[in-house]
């Protein structure tokens, strides 16, 4: 249940790949993770410059997710309900795995890639940090952009939620932020850290749920932080209460750049590792970042629209929509006015959300070609569109306001109306004959 015994799965079943050419952690490994996202997850097992090996688009699809989960499509978001429901805390060891080495801290030996061209230099992308509240008694998990500063320092990208908050808390008693980062660890971790439950559930206890209790954690030797105990390479350290850098530019979900801001540092003071660990590296703004990030908000969705309409068959947070900016919902309507209830549903689950498109149960949100012909054939605009104005949304978009954050909203009733007779709006079909079928299967050998 590591992320380890993950890769080595993926191995097994032929879903990954080890490239052996020598290749550079600038732009080189981001460029070939970019073309090649669709396919297997990749191992550079001959870094430039560095002796570990990295690896890339380890969940770069949907497929994986689910594998890594062990469930199918449609069970995900029960699963995911289900341990936001009732997470269950891990145990907490005394050794494991990552312990096997303990250094004194040189970031410069971690092959960080830099990614994009513009990008402020090279950034950790799959870092999994976790820390305490000072009393203690309340933790949090996030996934955060850490830009190498140098041997011993970091810059933390703080959006304001849950880690700021600790963050600020510890500064206004006079005290720095102890944190744990954790990297290479299970992508149910990642997928935990993702996610946003309230402020004081640790997202520690949601993994361990969806790893069925499979999760360990270890405590930081030289700080007051956790850590899964079975992490490629953990760095300990503490967020500074009174020093902050130019953090960014860097490319994020909407593959667009974000801007520079002055951010808080953290000092490293010790790190540990497995032997020959492998570093993991995240294509900012690829479809690894967008699904990871996306998933958990498609369930809270998925939750939210449930309430309003009795059946909800699929939720898309679509690729092209950047994994955080489209949905596309498919229901089973009982009235007509269920799919603009699913719309405002859907808007409360993610306040990102900006574009909403609800179609019946047998179009395919995963396929653009069959949304856009429920558009064309289910949908008139005078009486199916939605449209708010001035509402809060995502600042990552460059069309809407990003200092206030203000955006225009558009929700779509793609649905076949009740008043009009079904037959009008079905797909028609060509009965199949198993000859027929023959006939194809001979002809596609053939060319
Ligand atoms: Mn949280």
């Amino acid at each position: 249940m590591s992320f380890r015994t993950f890769l080595k799965s993926l191995e097994n079943r032929g879903d990954l790949i080890k490239v052996n050419e020598r290749i550079s952690p600038k732009f080189e490994i981001a460029y070939v993770m970019s073309r090649l996202a669709d396919g297997p997850a990749l191992i550079f097992e001959s870094v430039e410059g560095f002796k570990n090996e990295v690896a890339g688009n380890v969940v770069s699809t949907r497929r994986r997710v689910y594998a890594a989960l062990n469930v199918s499509n449609s069970a995900l978001y029960k699963t995911m309900i289900e341990a936001y429901r009732d997470p269950v805390y891990p145990k907490i060891v005394d050794d494991g795995p990552v312990m096997e080495n303990v250094r004194e801290p040189n970031l410069l030996e971690i092959p960080a890639l830099t990614h994009y061209e513009r990008d402020a230099g090279p950034y950790i992308t799959a870092a999994v940090v976790a820390a305490r509240s000072l009393d203690g008694r309340i933790e949090n998990v996030s996934i955060h952009r850490l830009l190498v500063l140098d041997k011993n320092h970091l810059a933390i990208r703080l959006v304001p939620r849950h880690l700021h908050k600790l963050w600020e808390t510890a500064k206004n008693e006079g005290y720095d932020l102890d944190v744990g980062i954790a990297i290479g660890v299970h992508p149910a971790v990642m997928l935990a850290a993702a996610s946003s439950p309230p402020f004081g559930v640790s997202e520690f206890g949601i993994a361990n749920k969806l790893l069925k209790g499979n999760l360990k954690l270890l405590k930081c030797k030289s700080v007051e932080a956790y850590v899964p105990y079975d992490a490629e390479l953990v760095l300990e350290g503490k967020i500074l209460r009174d020093k902050e850098v130019p953090e960014g530019p860097l490319v994020d979900m909407t593959g667009t750049y974000d801007v520079q801001r002055m951010q808080p540092v953290i000092e490293v003071t010790r790190i540990m590792h497995r032997n020959n660990y492998i570093y993991q590296a995240l294509l900012p703004g690829g479809p690894e970042h967008r699904l990871l990030m996306g998933l958990p908000r498609e369930v809270a969705i998925y939750e939210s629209v449930s309430k309003v309409v009795p059946t909800v068959k699929a939720v898309n947070l679509s690729e092209g929509g950047c994994g955080w900016l489209h949905a596309v919902i498919s229901i089973e309507k009982q009235t007509d006015g269920d799919a603009k209830n699913a719309i405002l549903a859907a808007f409360a689950a993610h306040g990102s959300l900006k574009h909403v498109i609800v179609v019946d149960s047998d179009i395919d949100v995963y396929e653009p070609k069959s949304v856009e012909w429920a558009l064309a054939t289910r949908f008139q605009a005078d009486e199916d569109l939605i449209i708010i104005r001035n509402v809060r949304g995502s600042t990552l978009d460059p069309s809407a306001d990003q200092q206030s954050g203000l955006t225009t909203k558009l929700g779509v009733d793609a649905t076949m109306p009740l008043s009009k007779p079904k037959g009008g709006f079905e797909k028609a079909q060509i009965p199949p004959t198993e000859r027929a079928e023959k006939i194809i299967e001979s002809l596609k050998q053939s060319s």
